[in-house]
This record gives structure tokens, sequence and C-alpha cells, in this order.
């Protein structure tokens, strides 16, 4: 039975007003931890308690593994995801490959290509060229951000002249490597498609009007959370599957853009209204994760943008009571840092915060092992994310490949039970039913421990789900390294945080050259807004304490060769010294407001909402009348009459 209170309960008027739209296009416009995705979670219980539309019937996609995870844990807990009629929530990569399973057509075979680099070095040396990892890599980027954006072999060159792409070698030579790598894909009537592939091939048989029309009759209902990630393929995938119909909700945050260099646009998000001018438009300012001090510092770096697009201006507002004061510490070398990082993290666990609720987050993967020393040192537990580290352990290898193998077999009955097979072809490797003794034996089995969490997790969500199916999930995620959760800190890069929270964030390494990166300090101002905004991930990604450090020097290096990141520049850690809101930032003129630390406006912000916009009325209108700033009109003994909910008391006050 529907609980007719579960979907507005705990939700505030704004987040109602998107939960209760009537069907048809919305778009959530908000900033960080304000609650996008509590309220499209909400807004789908809504469309199907309200008969609207079966759960069967709504499609919601994201951008990574993780986030589909948490998305589908969420609809699980309202209880409209799980085994049976229920929602799919999954990435759009996912979504995708699923549509090929069912729709590709006869006569032509096809596989995932889940290793790209062999094919790309092959094209690069029919092209003649010299490569290295790095410039392969960058090569395969390369292709990932033309096909992202819709950007063929023959348009490469000139595309990629006319945005001033880095490349490692000249653009006519990338557009033939590029070239290379479509055609070695297709032999014959057998192709390989590589992931970008699997959403413009999904798009494209949906051009077929009998597959269109199953697809559509089948799926009624659209949601996209974090749309400001999107990709121009990827859009035009959601226009095929949408057609002439308009039931989208898009939910994002532009300041949160930060995969553009793979293409990724919040264009989309931007011009929603004016491609659905009858959309519901609902923007969200209130800050439901994080304490004021957090919030003050994640609105002066990203205010402190020098340009912005319309809609881009969304300043947060903090619900959360008081909290510590951002800590920055500077270090003199980073085997300093990381151990007093780690020192710190021992602190606070010894005070009580679970392993778990702590995060260090640095910019690019390859600083996470002085963390991981220090941390092993201390004797706390970890679990690096997105590290490539878990799918390239031997046994993971192993399981993998023979996984697959079985997967592939023809005698396999039809309706088997997956799990089982799975463990089977484990138990080998090393998955016996106890923990076995010695370290290595411990180890392996650890890790095909946390391979089988994840495929219990898969068949929780979908009941039933078929070897192949598993198979080709297990894929995704090894080639979005994500890495299975396990107990203790989490160790991840900035991009590998975004939509996630914990109680206590460490922000490390945040030099110049790291952050922002000293390839975006050299492509430009555009590059280097895209590091600004990752920052903002970060700080955003703390519910209550927030520790920034960086250091001067390499160990060993001895002379101070780095300095601290510019975001930090010209920023006041402890809002509250300067005379400022600890909330918005801005300067406290009020004695009164001075003693408490926040303006008027985010004091009563909150608060009763008729009351609040009838005094905002009142008090612009009082302030211009008297030609003195805002902040200058209530007093204390007002605002405590709007806190405690005493209109009439306010209303005499004023009067
Ligand atoms: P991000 O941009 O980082 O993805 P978000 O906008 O999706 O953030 P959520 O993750 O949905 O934000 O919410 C942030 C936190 O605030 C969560 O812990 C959520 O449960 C909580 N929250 C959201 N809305 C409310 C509310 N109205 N009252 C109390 N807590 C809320
Ligand atoms: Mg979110």
């Amino acid at each position: 039975m529907p609980d007719p209170h579960r979907v507005l309960d705990g939700l505030d008027p704004e987040q109602q007003r998107a939960v209760l739209a009537p069907r048809g296009p919305v778009c959530v416009l908000a900033g960080a931890g304000t609650g996008k995705t509590r309220t499209i979670t909400r807004r789908i219980a809504h469309l199907i308690d309200s008969g609207q539309v079966n759960p069967g019937q709504v499609l919601a996609v994201t951008f990574t593994t993780r986030a589909a995870g948490e998305l589908r844990a969420r609809l699980r807990s309202l209880g409209i995801a799980g085994p049976g009629n229920s929602v799919q929530a999954q990435t759009f990569h996912a979504a995708a490959l699923r549509q090929l399973r069912y729709f590709w057509p006869r006569g032509l075979s096809w596989e995932l290509l889940d290793h790209k680099l062999p094919v790309v070095a092959r094209a690069a040396d029919h092209v003649g060229l010299t490569t290295t990892t790095e410039s392969l890599r960058d090569l395969a980027s390369e292709i990932e951000w033309a096909k992202g954006s819709l950007i063929g072999p023959a348009d490469y060159a000139s595309r990629a002249a006319a945005e001033a792409r880095d490349t490692p070698f000249p653009h006519d030579v990338v557009a033939r490597v590029f070239d290379g790598y479509e055609t070695a894909k297709r032999n014959g009537s057998h192709l390989l498609l590589d992931f970008d592939d699997l959403i413009i091939y999904a798009g494209e048989l949906l051009r077929e009007p009998a597959a269109a029309t199953d697809f559509r009759s089948r799926y009624r209902c659209f949601v996209v959370d974090e749309y400001q990630d999107i990709t121009p393929v990827q859009q035009l995938l959601l226009d095929a599957w949408l057609g002439e119909r308009d039931n989208l909700t898009v939910v994002g945050d532009a300041n949160q853009t930060i995969y553009s260099f793979a293409g990724a646009t919040a264009r989309y998000l931007l011009e929603f209204t004016r491609r659905y001018p009858d959309a519901t438009l609902v923007r969200l300012e209130r800050d439901y994760r994080s304490t004021p001090e957090v919030v003050s510092l994640a609105n002066q770096v990203i205010g402190a943008t020098a340009e912005r697009s319309p809609g881009t201006r969304l300043e947060l507002i903090g619900q959360r009571p008081r909290g510590p004061v951002p800590r920055p510490a500077e270090f003199a070398d980073d085997l300093r840092e990381a151990s007093g990082v780690a020192a710190q993290v021992k602190h606070l666990i010894n005070a009580g915060t679970a392993p778990s609720e702590v995060a260090v987050l640095y910019r690019v993967n390859a600083q996470s092992e002085r963390f991981e020393e220090a941390l092993t040192g201390a004797g706390i537990p970890y679990q690096v994310r997105g590290s490539e580290a878990f799918f390239t352990r031997t046994e993971i290898v192993q399981a993998m490949r023979k996984l697959a193998a079985t997967a592939e077999r023809d005698d396999l009955p039809h309706d088997v039970d997956a799990t089982r097979v799975v463990r089977a072809v484990l138990a080998p490797l090393g998955l016996s039913e106890s923990e076995p003794a010695g370290p290595h034996a411990k180890a392996r089995w650890e890790s095909l421990r946390a391979l089988m969490s994840v495929v219990d997790e898969l068949v929780a969500d979908e009941p039933g789900i078929t070897l192949q199916r598993l198979v080709t999930e297990l894929t995704l995620r090894a080639e979005e390294r994500h890495t299975p959760g396990q107990a203790g800190v989490t160790l991840a890069s900035l991009h590998a945080a975004k939509g996630l929270e914990w109680d206590a964030v460490f922000l490390v390494g945040l030099t110049e050259g790291s952050v922002p990166i000293t390839q975006a300090v050299e492509r430009g101002d555009d590059a280097i807004e895209e590091e600004r905004r990752l920052f903002y991930v970060g700080i955003t990604r703390a519910r209550e304490h927030l520790y920034l450090s960086w250091s001067l020097s390499r160990s060993g290096a001895g002379r101070a060769t780095r300095r601290r990141t510019r975001f930090l520049d010209g920023i006041d850690l402890d809002p509250r010294r300067s005379g400022r809101c600890t909330v918005c930032g801005a300067e406290l003129v009020n004695p009164e407001s001075r003693v408490r630390g926040r303006c008027a406006s985010c004091r009563i912000e909150g608060r009763d909402e008729g009351l609040m916009s009838a005094l905002r009325t009142w008090r612009a209108d009082r302030a211009r009348r008297r030609g003195v700033r805002e902040g200058a009109i209530l007093t204390d003994a007002m605002l405590d009459a709007i806190a405690e909910q005493r209109p009439a008391d306010v209303g005499s006050l004023v009067a």
C-alpha cells in the first residue's frame, strides 16, 4: 500500500512544488546539497502514487554506476524499486545496453569493446605515430570527446581547431587515428562497440518506427539526475526516448559541471525552459547537507567566478546548526601532509566519527598513494574509490574472464540462477566459505568477496538477471572503475566524489598545479573555471568537518617550490572574523547580527514562508524609503518573534 505521507514528508515548499508539478516537463536548478536527488525520487513516487504512471514505465538515468546505485537505494526505501514491476534507475550506458540487447537487428552481431587502448594503438601505428601510454590515453579521450559531442572523423580536425583542443598530435593526424579506430571496430557483420557506441547505436535503433513505438509504449516518464553532465550524444538518445512527448524531469547544478573535457555541457539544463516554455521551473537555495560555515566557503569560492552564464548564480543558504570553521593546514612537504591528515583522521575516529563517514579527496588518483601509506601506518581502514587497482587485481581479472566465458556457453540452462553460477566460478579462484589463513590468500578472498557483494547488489536490483547481463554490468563498473564499497575511510578523486556526502571531508594537495591542475592553467580561463567548480564540488561534500591542506614541496626536494591554490586567495575561512554573515557572506551592518553571525535574512530563512515573504517586502520597501541597507532594518526582537513564529508580535513591532 502506498503511504500517502511518504511523498511530501521532510520536503520544503519549493521541493514540494517540484514533486507535485503536473505531468510534463519539470526542471530543478539548484546548488549542491539542496535536495535535488531527494526531490526527484519523491516526484517519481508521487507520479506513481497518484496513478499517473506505473513503476515499470519510469526510466531514471544518471551518469555513474555509483550515482545510479544511490538513486536505486533511495527508490527502494520508498518501496518503488526492487523485485517485480519497478522503476528503472540506471546509468545512460546501462540503459542503452539493455535497449541494444532487446532491439538489435538479426544478422549483425556485436560485442562490447572493454579495452579500447589496444585498438587505438593499432590505429595510431597504422598512421605511423610513435606513442606512449599517456599519448594513447590522450588520443582515446579525444575520440571520446568527439563522439560525445557528435563529431565524426571527417569533421574532427575543423571542430578541434575551433575549440582549440589540446592534443598530443596535430588535429588532422588525430582525425586519421580516429577514422582508423572506427574502421577497426567493424569487421564484416560483426561490430565491436565502445561505450560511446552504446549510446550512439541505442539512439540509431529508435529511428526504426517499430522499435520506437515499442520502446515508447513501454517507457512513459523520464528523469535525469545531474543533468549538467549530459553530452550532446546522450541528449540525442534522450530525445529519441521521448519522441514527441515531454514527460521529463531534469535536475542539475551548472556550478557542478566537471566533465566538459569529455563533452558534457550545462547548455541543455540552462536552456530547458526555452525548449519547453510550459515547464515547471523550480530553484532550490536551502542547503540541507552542510553547516553554514561550509556553505559560506562554498558560496565564496563559486561566487569569485569572474563571469557566469545566466541561471548559474545560486547562493546557498545553510539550514543546519553552526559547526566548526573549515580548517586550513600548511605542511612543509607531502609526506608530512599525509601523516598530518592521517593523525587528524585518527583524532576524529577516536572522538566518535565512524571511518565510513570520513573522506580524503584529491585531484588525481596518483595522489592517493601517500595517504594510503599514512592511513595504513596509523592503522586506519580505508577504501580507494575509482582506482584502477580493484579491477586490475589478478583474481578479479581471472574471475571476470571466467565469468564472461561461462556466460557465452551454449549449454547453459536458460533460467539458470546467476548467483549460484558466479559462486561456482569464484570458488576455485579462492572464494571459500570461511576466511582462509595467510595474508595472500586472505587478500585474494577479500577481493573476491567484494566482487561477490557487487553481484549480490545487482541481483537484488534485478531479480532473475541473466548471467550475460550480470557480466555486462560488471564490465560497465570496471570501465568506470567503480570499486565496491567496503568499510573504512574513503579515498577518492574529486570527480568520483560528486553527489556523495560525508561528515568529515579532507581536501588534500590544494596547491597550484594540482588545483587547478597544470594542464588546465595551460589551456586557459575556461579550463581553470572547471577546476574551480571541481573545488566547489569537493567543499560541498562535507556535512560538518572540512579540512583543507597543502604542502610547500615534494618530500625530499627540500626547497619550497609550491604555493597554495589560488582558489583560496582572498577567502576568509572564518566569516565571523570579518563581520560577514556566516551563511551568505553579506556584510553585517546590524550589531545584533554581528553577535549572532548571521544577517537578518539568513536568520529568518527556513521559517514561516508567508511571514518571511511579507517581511522581505516590508523590509525592502522600508530600506528603500530610508535609503539604508536592508540588513539595518530588522531588530533582534523581531527576529526572535519570527524564529518563534509569533506573527502577532512581529506585526506590532513592525508597526
Ligand atoms: P548534490 O548536488 O551534491 O547532488 P543534491 O541537491 O542532490 O546534492 P541531496 O543529496 O538530495 O542533494 O540532499 C542533500 C542532503 O540533504 C541529503 O542528506 C538529504 O537527505 C538532505 N535533505 C534534502 N532535502 C531535505 C529537507 N527538506 N529536509 C532535511 N534534509 C533534507
Ligand atoms: Mg544529487
